[in-house]
């Protein structure tokens, strides 16, 4: 065997392993019996370990000394694990365990504390979490900028720079085009109550439509919606909620559209570091696309309307147009979860400033909250409240992920590109999606971008797919046309 055929044949086995542990996280969220918490930390842990010792096998090093690339795809496997190898033996064990155990510990504090709404009880083990984040960034960069190496692991490629440039872009059109619809009379929100039966089936009907594969998959209920797993086990998970079905149908669409993206990857690329999307970003243009650009057009609602209809029967929503604006109603909140599509950037890019300010010094920890609601004020032009609908609502600092929270609005602003590209190729999209019919969408996102996996680089991944360099204009553009008329701006 070639030293290139080792590696692969030891990096299988990682990947499958990999899989396992993944399972083993689904498994948590939707079968486990509460009693087996304890065990299952243990299990957690055991395969962590395992995988962690495989990353950085000193073997993986040898190989990668010697091998060859003979083709692109040989070459694109060498660069992932190469990525992987470097970054990962960067880090010293004790960090890397000392990272592990606060972030589980801050995870907890955190959640204690949103509950009390008691900022200062998190934040000195928050201090902590960034603390030692910068360390870590600092092992893997060395002088260059601590936030750039967390970015890396979630992006590869992208700097705090270029994403900030994108962003700075990004703001005052979406602020200027918030402040334009709310001016506007709110279209109706839905009410009444929606049985739980009849949102699974119309989530199943709609996961189905964007071409899941039940023969690779499944879907069962979990508290919060997600995706998991590669390859030929990719499974999803939905939730319900008696008077908000939106919630369901469209969780369920976003995780559909991480889910296709894993499935309609070339199956070549099987547990191999291709065999996976591109990026977090990359990934949730797909996740996005499917939701948004595609799944509250104005043509997939008018299919989605008649199948409520046939439901739930006449709930009070008077035609499709009337739907249509239900759906993309704007509104104020807090929670970013909660957001649509005009605000939710807005959200993000808040989060993206304050926690690459953090990590450059530019803002202390005992100043964050203060930070967030001043920042909040300025976008959105009302208070914060209290910390749960402030600071404290997103688990991920606690869980140390700096440099996360930028790929969800980069996954926004390349499902724009991807958009307009779409459009051009595929003119009669509408009368599909009119149809519940979107193979002509999903057949052109597979062939020009999902079958690839990582095959290439994110930004490459996008630019090969619209033969263009990705912009933030596409996403504007898309924004103030679709509620502009909406809200007859
Ligand atoms: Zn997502």
């Amino acid at each position: 065997m070639t030293a290139y055929q080792e590696l692969m044949a030891f990096q299988r086995e990682t990947e499958a392993l990999g899989q396992i542990a993944g399972r083993l996280g689904w498994d948590q969220e939707t079968m486990m019996p509460a009693g087996a918490t304890p065990q299952r930390a243990e299990e957690h842990g055991a395969m962590a370990n395992i995988l962690h010792a495989r990353r950085i096998d000193p073997r993986v090093g040898d190989w990668l000394a010697k091998a060859e690339a003979t083709d692109d795809v040989s070459q694109a496997n060498l660069r992932e694990i190469r990525r992987d190898f470097e970054r990962t033996s960067k880090v010293p064990a004790k960090l890397a365990a000392e990272l592990a155990k606060t972030t589980s510990l801050a995870h907890r504090v955190w959640a204690q504390a949103r509950a009390d709404e008691d900022v200062a009880s998190f934040l000195p083990i928050l201090q902590k979490v960034v603390d030692l984040r910068k360390e870590e960034a600092a092992a893997v960069a060395g002088d260059a900028d601590p936030y750039d190496a967390l970015l890396d692991d979630y992006e590869p490629g992208a700097t705090g720079a270029s994403l900030a440039a994108t962003f700075d872009a990004l703001r005052p059109r979406l602020v200027t085009l918030r402040v334009a619809i709310l001016e506007k009379p709110a279209p109706a929100s839905l009410s009444g109550v929606f049985e739980e039966m009849g949102q699974l089936e119309i989530s199943k009907k709609l996961a189905l439509a964007f071409g899941y594969s039940l023969e690779n998959g499944r879907i069962d209920k979990a508290v919060h919606p997600f995706s998991s797993g590669s390859g030929l086990d990719v499974r999803i998970t939905t939730r319900t909620n008696a008077t908000d079905p939106f919630n369901c149908f469209y969780s369920t669409v976003h995780e559909v559209g991480h889910a296709t993206y894993e499935q309609g990857i070339d199956q070549q690329y099987l547990l191999t570091p291709l065999g996976r999307g591109a990026s977090m970003g990359v990934h949730e243009s797909q996740s996005r696309i499917y939701e948004n650009q595609l799944g509250r057009s104005r043509a997939f609602t008018g299919w989605l309307y008649g199948q409520m209809r046939d439901t739930f029967g006449d709930f009070g929503i008077k035609d499709e147009d009337a739907f249509y604006a239900t759906v993309n109603r704007v509104h104020d909140g807090f929670i970013r979860t909660e957001a649509d599509e005009v605000q939710y950037n807005l959200h993000v890019l808040l989060r993206f400033d304050l926690e690459r300010a953090l990590m450059a010094d530019d803002l202390a920890v005992n100043d964050l909250e203060a930070a967030w609601n001043d920042r909040f004020q300025a976008d959105f032009g009302y208070a914060v409240d209290k910390p749960s609908n402030g600071v404290l609502q997103d688990v991920h600092w606690s869980e140390g992920l700096f440099g996360y929270f930028p790929t969800y609005t980069l996954g926004n602003v390349y499902a724009g590109c991807l958009h307009d590209a779409l459009r051009a190729a595929v003119p009669e999209l509408d009368t599909q999606l009119s149809k519940g019919d979107t193979s002509k969408a999903t057949g052109w996102l597979r062939e020009n971008l999902q079958q690839y996996g990582g095959l290439r680089t994110p930004v490459e991944t996008i630019k090969h797919a619209t033969g263009q360099e990705p912009s933030e204009g596409p996403l504007l553009d898309y924004l103030e046309a679709k509620f502009g008329a909406i809200y007859g701006l």
